[in-house]
């Protein structure tokens, strides 16, 4: 089974952290629109007739679109794809573009999970990151979320704001749990290139939180929701039961699926490609039945610090077995070195599967770094 990603690349305006592909100006809203559903037919073969188990409309801010364009992609690919009966179809939405009008007009269409950017209930870490919503709309959304009898939705966070202390950290944890949120994607900020944030670092007009103070935080995070009975399925995503992400969980066992739209990627086991992240030569492309992509064949290397990389930051974690009838004997060998150099309290054994420990999970970016094949 595989999954579809739409990337819907229009946003009301920039977060400061944010270096996905969007445009502030809708100017080719709909035209961009028609290319994706015009992508979906010419594509209709990259999954080998697969059955789609789930559908992920992200963005950018698809919560911007009509409804009405929103529901065309949705029959587009019901079209094109045969689909598993209980398809899971998320859309990603900001709490400023959700009314109870919306959310009903969204369990007509199909969309059965809201992902909601929340980000934090502080009005002064939204207007910092220049978010577009306000605190209390945050809360109301979730309400209307609520009351609209969506009972699968996932809030995102982020923590480590500069202007973040932990008390104000752990304020936002017990709004989550004062709502029961079903699912919750939580990251802590970082610095990406050509964002406001790393213009403000560079200006020395900000400074990050120290590592340590960001590493509490998780520990936090970990600590709470796990006391709360929420299940820690990938290092930043927690579930009550039966409320995990099937899209996400896709990408970290390494199933394929196939990206639409201005910027999306798309796998398919031998090779990954991504389009153009332009919207207007994203649109001429198409005009002209050519999908304007790159791409590259994954060696063996990259399909093993691939797995390692996926599979690592999962509860479940990395499969030793796996590796062993996947790989060649070199690669083999360096991931036995490797795992060797790693310290003993940062994972632990399990049915043969090596899993990270709290500790490690701290570390994980490290750890994955250092499992690496470098050629
Ligand atoms: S709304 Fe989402 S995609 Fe748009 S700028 Fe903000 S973080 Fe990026």
């Amino acid at each position: 089974m595989s999954g579809i990603y739409v990337h819907i690349p229009f946003c009301k305006r920039a977060c400061h952290y944010c270096d996905f592909h969007f445009s502030t100006s809708l100017k080719y809203q709909k035209k961009t629109i028609n290319s994706i559903n015009k992508e979906i037919e010419i594509r209709k073969n990259y999954l080998n007739k697969e059955i789609i188990q789930s559908i992920y409309i992200g963005g950018g801010t698809p919560s911007l679109i009509d409804v009405s364009e929103v529901e065309k992609i949705i029959k587009k690919i019901f079209k094109e794809h045969k689909t598993k009966k209980e398809i899971e179809i998320t859309i990603e939405a900001n709490p400023d573009d959700i009314t109870k009008n919306k959310l009903s007009e969204y369990k007509k269409i199909g969309i059965n999970r809201i992902s909601l950017g929340v980000q934090s209930f502080y009005d002064k870490h939204l207007i910092y990151s220049n978010r577009s919503h306000n605190s209390k709309q945050a809360i109301k959304s979730i309400e209307l979320i609520l009351e609209s009898g969506f009972d699968n939705f996932s809030v995102d966070l982020i923590y480590g704001f500069p202007n973040m202390t932990k008390k104000e950290w752990e304020k936002n944890l017990n709004f989550i749990l004062k709502y029961k949120v079903p699912h919750i994607s939580a990251y802590c900020l970082t610095i990406e290139k050509n964002t406001v944030f790393e213009k403000y670092i560079k200006n020395r007009q900000m400074t990050e939180l120290e590592q340590e103070y960001q590493k509490d935080m998780f520990l936090l995070l970990m600590k709470k929701l796990q006391n709360n009975n929420y299940k820690q399925y990938e290092i930043s995503n927690f579930c009550l039961k039966n409320y995990k992400s099937l899209h996400n969980s896709n990408y970290w066992e390494q199933k394929k699926y196939m990206g639409v739209g201005p910027s999306a990627h798309s796998y398919n086991k031998y090779s990954r490609q991504w389009n153009v992240s332009n919207n207007l030569k994203y649109i001429k492309s198409i005009e002209k039945n050519i999908i304007p992509f790159e791409s590259e064949i994954l060696s063996e290397e990259d399909k093993i610090n691939e797995y390692m990389l996926t599979s690592i930051r999962t509860n479940k974690g990395l499969s030793i077995k796996f590796i062993q009838e996947n790989f060649n004997q070199e690669l083999n060998d360096h991931f036995v070195k490797k795992i060797k150099k790693i310290p003993r309290n940062y994972i632990k054994i399990e049915n043969d599967h090596l899993i990270l420990t709290k500790k490690g999970k701290c570390f994980a970016d490290k750890i994955t770094r250092d499992l690496f094949y470098l050629n």
